[in-house]
């Protein structure tokens, strides 16, 4: 089992962007805009989710009730994707073939026969790209377009960071503040 399918997260409707980067990491992970905190509270509950907030009293709610929470004080993407990497060991390497849909979170589906997508995505996408990913769910395609290479340069400042902080942590004996 790869650590991508032991992980799965439910996140307060504060994270939609930490949603959409888990998702397109491999984790399942559930995001809603109309989720209430007791909803979230319920669901990772019955799941064994972990409970990701920026929100202290439902971090606080989800601890009493002996739930695995993470509460993230970081304000960008980097320091957000650093600190789960810090407390609960998400992996910080994107690999389109592991991605979950980050609109849905249904895994995709690695799609080389590319006649299958022709039509579903831009003319100009079609003919540089062999490999597609298609969300089985609703229907999205994705492909490895230029926003990746952004995708890959804030993923490794995000494992640069926790790596820094991890060293800055074990040699103070305490968690980094707030940079
Ligand atoms: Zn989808």
């Amino acid at each position: 089992m790869s650590d991508s399918e032991k992980k799965a997260f439910i996140l307060d409707t504060m994270l939609g962007e930490l949603a959409r980067w888990l998702r397109l990491l491999g984790y399942d992970t559930l995001y809603s805009r109309v989720y209430t905190d007791s909803q979230i509270l319920k669901i990772a509950e019955r799941t064994g989710r972990i409970v990701v907030t920026r929100d202290r009293g439902l971090y606080i709610r989800a601890r009493k009730r002996g739930l695995r929470a993470v509460y993230i004080t970081g304000d960008t993407i980097v320091e957000r994707l650093a600190e789960l990497a810090i407390k609960v060991g998400i992996s910080l390497r994107p690999d389109p073939s592991r991605s979950r849909c980050p609109r849905c979170n249904a895994p995709l589906v690695v799609v080389r026969d590319k006649e299958k997508v022709r039509g579903r995505v831009p003319p100009r996408s079609f003919e540089a790209h062999d490999v597609f990913y298609v969300c089985p769910r609703c229907g999205m395609v994705y492909w490895e377009g230029s926003h990746w290479k952004n995708i890959r340069r804030i993923a490794k400042e995000a494992e640069e960071l926790a790596r820094s902080a991890g060293e800055a942590g074990r040699s103070r004996g305490a968690h980094r503040g707030r940079g």
